[in-house]
């Protein structure tokens, strides 16, 4: 591996790089995580979480990765031999699905083309056939990372409540929470799992959940085993700021600067900033000549963008090429799309800037590594930026 001098460019879709910010707030000594100190540290993150989550509700907070997370949700909530209605939006959720189906759950997966979200009308026909109500609970990834679609999760409330079904409704915003518009409360959402190293822009070794009265209500009687997840266990110290166990004392400090920081800039401004960041990103590849693995354009990622490979060319080697000669990372496909895809993530700490360090590296790369493509794709995203198309500067330079 040849060596590099300045940064490293991480453009994967998390782990998003940590801001210099957060790891000074994280360069602290260690404290009693049952001193009155840490309790204050309790309670601020808990309550900056509500926030972030946009809920009045409880947030638990584990020393875990996204997948804890998961089965904390499905442990809390389901008994062994529920029935749940998921959606094959990718990687992620097949994964899930998977989890769901290893931990005793009957999963009615409704299969997908991993270029499309989760399909509201598809869920109302299944919810609506239900007439019984077997359905516990519909599980859906807001933001699939695998393929860089983004479900409409209001759309799929609305869904739920046309077909006046009970069903809980669970939603993996792991790589979407901080860097997406997302509302736990308005969209009567009954968990919202979440994580640490994607939009929140720390380092990995939180996991959330984030719950409603009506998933509290079903960890009452639910009778999946669980002791460390224990929603119960989690809730009674958390009142005061503590937890049942050690926490992840320093990432807690970092999630109480990172929720500063998110705050500062403000939620709408954050969400725009990663929609404007990914409109010139799909400028870029459009520009180049390649596709958007992404199909619809409601569902178009804020988080990554997926660029097909043309065919005869291989993902991973052209991300090699672009790791060997300029230092960067890029996503690389997951499971069947992989060689086939990679992702260009543009998340957390990204700039107008740190993008077009990103795409200049991406188009460099296709050239070095003989992928066909046309030039000008930086130049596209630079016009996108500045939200002015190539028509309007060309009829200007006319006039
Ligand atoms: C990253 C990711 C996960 C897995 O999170 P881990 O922290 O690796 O366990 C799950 N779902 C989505 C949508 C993700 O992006």
């Amino acid at each position: 591996m040849p060596s590099h001098n300045g940064r490293h460019f991480l453009q994967i879709p998390g782990p998003s790089p940590v801001p210099e910010r957060l790891l000074r707030a994280m360069s602290m000594q260690v404290i009693d995580h049952r001193s009155a100190e840490f309790g204050a540290l309790g309670k601020q993150v808990l309550e900056g979480c509500q926030a972030i989550f946009k809920t009045s509700g409880p947030v638990v907070i584990y020393p875990s990765s996204g997948t804890g997370a998961w089965e904390a949700a499905i442990a809390n909530t389901l008994s062994p031999g529920d029935k749940v209605l998921m959606v094959e939006t990718g990687h992620f959720a097949t994964l899930w699905r998977n989890m769901a189906a290893r931990l005793g759950i009957e999963v009615d997966f409704i299969g997908g083309d991993w270029r499309h979200g989760a399909d509201p009308a598809a869920l109302e026909a299944r919810l609506a056939e239900d007439n019984a109500h077997a359905i516990k609970a519909v599980m859906v990834v807001h933001n699939e990372t695998s393929t860089g679609v983004t479900s409409r999760i209001p759309e799929i409330r609305k869904a739920i409540d046309a077909a006046a079904h009970p069903a809980l409704l669970m939603v993996d915003t792991i790589s979407s929470l901080g860097s997406v518009d997302y509302r736990h409360d308005e969209w009567q959402v009954d968990v919202t799992v979440s994580c640490s190293q994607k939009g929140l822009m720390l380092p990995p070794g939180l996991g959330f959940n984030a719950l409603s009265q009506k998933a509290i209500a079903a960890s009452k009687t639910n009778s999946l085993r669980r002791s460390y997840w224990d929603w119960e266990e989690m809730l009674k110290p958390n009142a005061n700021g503590f937890f049942p166990y050690t926490p992840a004392t320093n990432l807690l400090y970092g999630l109480r600067e990172a929720i500063a920081m998110l705050l500062e800039e403000g939620l709408d401004e954050v969400f725009d900033r990663h929609r404007r960041l990914a409109a010139a990103t799909r400028a870029a590849v459009g520009a180049w000549g390649l596709e958007v693995l992404c199909q619809d354009p409601r569902e178009y990622s804020p988080v990554l963008t997926a660029v097909v490979m043309p065919p005869g060319h291989d993902a991973d080697a052209f991300r090699k090429v672009v790791l060997e000669k300029y230092n960067m990372s890029l996503g690389a496909g997951l499971s069947k799309l992989a060689g086939k895809v990679f992702r260009i993530g543009h998340l957390g700490e990204c700039n107008d800037l740190t993008l077009i360090g990103a795409l200049s590296g991406v188009e460099m790369g296709l050239a070095a590594a003989g992928v066909p493509h046309r030039r000008g794709g930086v130049q596209a995203a630079m016009d996108e930026l500045e939200g002015r198309s190539l028509a309007n500067s060309e009829t200007a330079a006319v006039a």
